[in-house]
């Protein structure tokens, strides 16, 4: 009987998943290690919250690393490494391998942009003695997580001289704060009885920035026009300058450590500066691959990755042909789409958790969980898998032997049940081109709010994944 039992279990090893918590079994030199590579990721975000901030930071950890920028070569060889910025808002690095670009290049693709607010053109006003500044919101957000929380403004005023004006200010420490208020419940009959969507509207989005009036009989809107003088007197802008700014409200706290044993970060903008962050890293730390290493910090993916700066741009493209030239494969007919031909990526996105409060949206055989490393989804998109790009089987397991080979600890998952979930990357825009492409990224809780929550672990593997694909995928 025993033995009968023991066989069993043989074969239960043999032929059945068995998924552990990654956790379990590490050494403490390993937890560390995990630790200290949160660390370092914790500082990325908080020192970045926007697209420029993030693009800005990314440089100068690129160029600590080796990079130089791609107009400072009149060649290129193998083990080269070259960085490009397009608008401020979008970085591709490369390290050159030794094959030619035609066989194909590696790719890992991520995303800078996180939902937040934008002021409108014409922002300020004021309303009963107090001044606003109004917004739109930019992404899927849940509206009703952006009131009664500390907020800060980031980004740029370009003005008419040609100068650009940069605003950071609402942060944490000594610096001021704005909120958007909420309707106290003694009053909020009605409003409780309203859709979750409609709880907050979009025009209600309005950023309280001061409530104190000059002293003057004669000019009307006083608080709108003192507020407007501390303005002119920190940045030196006027009214109409904000036509052509763009300013971001994200919320102000910082990301931390989570938890009594500090396993998971929470922080906002998760959604997508971990797969950027852990590919930034990667491709730091990737010396002379055999096939060229890509890592591409791309704009507006949470819009539809759009504009000049998104990844339906041609930058990308441009930036393959500067390559193409600078290693002397000019003269390669059709060589650009013989390099996508041959060319994989890791479409570096976000996945969604499993959360057991909200289990009921989720199918647990096919979800993404803390602990279990980066998260892959063969197919995103809803319903009949709409819109989805749908990895090829034999690509998959290429990948799968990759991650085994070189200890990486993956999950397959779709996101959410059938006709319950949905969603989309920048995957299919390079699938389309000819690319394997595969979604590969963090597990988050909490997507697209405010205070999005990951694990240490599985940032840590999505690192280890992105760095082995990046060198040593053929
Ligand atoms: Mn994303
Ligand atoms: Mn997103």
């Amino acid at each position: 009987m025993a033995e009968t039992k023991l066989n069993a279990q043989k074969l239960a090893d043999k032929l059945l998943v068995n998924k552990k918590n990654g956790w379990e079994g590490l050494t403490d030199q390993e937890k560390k290690k995990i630790m200290k590579f949160s660390d370092g990721y914790i500082d990325y975000i908080n020192n970045g919250k926007i697209e420029r901030e993030i693009i800005k930071e990314s440089e100068e950890i690129a160029k600590a690393n080796g990079f130089k920028p791609l107009s400072s070569y009149k060649k290129l060889k193998a083990g080269d490494k070259v960085y490009y910025i397009n608008r401020g808002k979008n970085i591709i690095l490369a390290v050159i391998g030794k094959d030619k670009l035609e066989e194909g290049i590696n790719v890992v693709g991520a995303h800078t942009d996180s939902p937040r607010l934008d002021l409108k053109p014409n922002p300020l006003y004021e309303d009963t003695d107090f001044a606003y500044l109004k917004t739109q919101y930019y992404g899927g957000i849940k509206k009703y997580q952006w009131v009664t929380i500390p907020l800060a403004i980031h980004g740029v005023v370009a003005l008419k001289n040609g100068k650009t004006v940069d605003v950071k200010i609402g942060e944490e420490g000594d610096d001021v704060t704005f909120v958007i208020t909420d309707l106290l419940p003694h009053m909020g009959r009605h409003q409780m009885e309203k859709k979750a969507s409609e709880v907050i509207e979009g025009e209600n989005l309005t950023l309280l920035i001061g409530s104190m009036p000059l002293t003057d009989e004669k000019v009307k809107e006083k608080v709108k026009l003192n507020t407007m003088a501390i303005l002119n007197e920190k940045y030196g802008i006027t009214e109409e300058d904000f036509l052509s700014a763009e300013l971001e409200i994200v919320p102000a706290f910082n990301a931390k450590s989570l938890g009594f044993d500090k396993s998971m970060v929470a922080g906002y903008g998760q959604d997508d500066k971990v797969c950027s962050y852990c590919s930034l890293m990667a491709i730091c730390e990737t010396t002379a691959p055999k096939k060229t290493a890509v890592c591409l910090l791309v704009d507006k993916e949470e819009i539809g990755s759009v504009g000049n700066t998104g990844m339906e741009s041609l930058v990308f493209e441009t930036f393959l042909g500067e390559l193409i030239h600078l290693c002397g494969e000019d003269n390669t007919p059709n060589i650009l789409h013989r390099l996508y031909q041959h060319s994989a990526m890791l479409s570096a996105d976000v996945d969604g958790a499993f959360d057991p409060l909200y289990a009921s949206v989720a199918d647990k055989k096919n979800a993404s969980f803390f602990g279990y490393g980066v998260g892959m989804n063969k197919y995103t998109g809803g319903r009949g898998k709409g819109g989805a790009n749908d990895a090829n089987a034999e690509f998959i397991a290429k990948i799968r032997k990759l991650f085994d080979d070189n200890k990486v600890r993956f999950q397959i998952a779709e996101l959410g049940k059938v006709d319950e979930g949905g969603g989309g990357t920048i995957a299919y825009i390079l699938a389309n081109k000819g690319m394997d492409v595969i979604d590969c990224g963090t597990p988050v809780l909490s997507m697209h709010s405010p205070y999005e929550t990951t694990s240490k672990f599985d940032v840590y593997h999505s690192y280890l994944a992105y760095k082995a694909f990046m060198n040593k995928y053929i």
